[in-house]
């Protein structure tokens, strides 16, 4: 679906779902032991709520769920030659649009939520209390990624949604911008409502 609004934003968004059972997800696209060792190569590890290591066990974590529904956004700029360091600002309405809609389908069918990997929303740039070894300000918000659970984006947009993940070689921004959440539930169905 595309959001008219967000093309006065200077970019189009459109949004792929794919829905499967929880345990074929976790089989075909888990790889935990590689993803995390990305995850201990990046700056916010340790230093953010929102990124491992987590105070939790991620087996138990992502169990006890029938479904995965995956959502991929596909961020388009208007014009071509942005810098990338706009990316942070076509992506950040995007994230604000499924975070608030993936708290809302927890609220409505009791399932899990994985949000966007990176920095989080709701405290300023490198703010986290997590850096004071304060507990987190706002953990009825913040939710981890699946990226930060173990998951493999590339082949999970890729294999799954049909999107080839792009990276920016040059400076700018690549063609497109892919923001990706999911939702693990034990419903006979659920709809995102994007
Ligand atoms: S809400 Fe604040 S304290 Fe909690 S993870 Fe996000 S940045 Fe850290």
């Amino acid at each position: 679906m595309d959001h008219p609004t967000a093309s006065a934003l200077d970019y189009t968004a459109r949004d792929y779902t794919a829905s499967l059972p929880a345990a074929d997800f976790i089989a075909r696209f888990r790889d935990a032991e590689r993803i995390a060792g990305y995850c201990r190569a990046c700056p916010n590890y340790g230093r953010s709520w929102a990124c491992p290591p987590f105070g939790f066990d991620l087996e138990e974590y992502l169990s006890g769920y029938a479904t995965a529904l995956i959502v991929a956004t596909k961020i388009t700029p208007a014009r071509e030659g942005l810098p990338f360091s706009e990316a942070g600002r076509l992506i950040r309405p995007e994230r604000v649009r499924h975070e608030r809609l993936l708290l809302d389908m927890e609220r409505r069918y009791g399932g899990r939520a994985f949000a966007y990997a990176g920095t989080c929303l709701y405290c300023p740039a490198g703010e986290c209390a997590r850096i004071a070894g304060k507990p987190c300000r706002h953990p009825e918000w913040v939710r981890p990624s699946l990226e930060a659970c173990g998951f493999d984006l590339c082949r999970t947009t890729g294999e799954l949604l049909g999107i080839p993940l792009r990276w920016s070689g040059d400076g700018l921004l690549p063609e497109y911008l892919t923001l990706v959440s999911g939702f693990f539930h034990n419903e006979r169905t659920v709809e995102w409502e994007g």
